[in-house]
């Protein structure tokens, strides 16, 4: 490697992704360089890689994506530095960063800023329109970065990001001590969500999945439901004595999945969106008034990466369980295929970029 390239990941087109030399990014005041660890594959990069958001994930060809990643910064910017942030820092990130001023930001709601898609404006997001972390090194603002503890390896750190997704669903859920859970869909979203409301003191939770992501859920508490065989909403009031759950995490994002989270929850329930339905589906909308259940959509994981570290590290929450395979950067082709067509039992996928 010369001084001024590093190794990535570039996505030129959809479907056509190449292992490649690129410049390394320079960072204005308020960033950092951060030399990247580990970063995991993210559901959505799958649908990133072939193209399914034109002209918005990315805007425009070519795009470095990843961005569940963790690290240790290398350079820090003016602003930065005056903010407390040092070379050799470990850190995590998150792909969001608001731009700091609009009313949603204000708001500390910055998943929403008003200014979304304008870097010019501030805003990024890493990954999805903004140079991203398959890469040696990523240029990331210290609105996106969080410190993680000396005991987090990088792999588990860079789990933080679609954990903190999770815990973000799950808050909004209103899930109180005791609650009865469905966990509709065990990815890995769906098995972060069972760890994390066992966590926050659940009552019984189920899990609706099949294969060996059931299997997962089970081993991590959840009463398993296998979605083919049999009827989900049945099951969940045969477990419930009629009543149905008071909270239900939906991280199935599917059409039938959706439905039946809204007819497995109680009276006077919430349903609470991790997934992201590719389309829009039918629901019962009657039901959900008459009975007035709260239908949450949550936009990944505003200030919740800070709270989901310290429940990971002070829950010992053993999340490199779910971190099934690694490979360096340069074979990320290979890592992609086992994360995408699920071979090998594979969950949590991640990859090396300076291995
Ligand atoms: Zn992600
Ligand atoms: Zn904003």
């Amino acid at each position: 490697m010369s001084e001024q390239t590093m190794k990535a990941i570039r996505l030129n087109a959809p479907n056509d992704f190449e292992y490649c030399d690129v410049p390394i990014p320079e960072i204005n005041s308020h960033e950092v360089l951060a030399r990247v660890e580990t970063v995991a594959i993210c559901g959505t990069d799958p649908h990133i890689f072939a193209g399914e958001f034109p002209g918005f994930w990315p805007k425009s060809f070519p795009l470095i994506p990843g961005h569940e990643w963790a690290g240790t910064i290398v350079k820090v910017g003016d602003v930065a530095r005056s903010l407390g942030w040092r070379e050799g820092e470990r850190v995590c990130g998150i792909s969001h960063v608001g731009c700091g001023y609009c009313s949603m930001c204000m708001q500390g709601r910055y998943t929403l800023c008003l200014n979304y898609g304008h870097e010019e404006k501030g805003h990024r997001q890493y990954g999805h329109y903004s140079q991203g972390a398959y890469a040696q090194y990523i240029a990331a603002s210290v609105k996106s970065i969080a410190r993680i503890p000396d005991g987090m390896s990088f792999d588990v750190a860079a789990c933080m990001d679609p954990f903190s997704i999770a815990l973000h669903a799950v808050m909004r859920s209103d899930l109180e001590p005791g609650d009865s859970v469905l966990v509709n869909g065990t990815g890995a979203q769906g098995l972060m969500s069972i760890m994390i409301v066992r966590a926050m003191g659940a009552g019984k939770v189920l899990a609706s999945g099949s294969g060996f992501r059931l299997q997962v859920a089970e081993r991590l508490g959840a009463t398993p439901i296998d979605y083919k065989a049999g009827d989900v909403v049945e099951r969940v009031k045969a477990l419930t004595e009629g009543m149905g759950v008071k909270r239900v995490i939906e991280c199935s994002g599917t059409p039938e999945g959706v439905r039946q989270a809204c007819e497995a929850v109680a009276k006077g329930g919430t349903i609470s969106m991790v997934s992201l339905p590719s389309k829009d589906v039918d629901i019962p909308i009657r039901r959900l008034v008459l009975d007035e259940i709260d239908l949450k959509g949550n936009r990944a994981n505003p200030n919740t990466l800070e709270p989901a570290i310290a429940m990971v590290q002070e829950n010992n929450i053993d999340l490199a369980r779910l971190i099934t395979h690694s490979f360096p950067l340069s074979k990320f082709a290979e890592a992609f295929d086992i994360f995408v067509h699920r071979k090998d039992n594979s969950l949590k996928v991640v990859v090396k970029p300076n291995d």
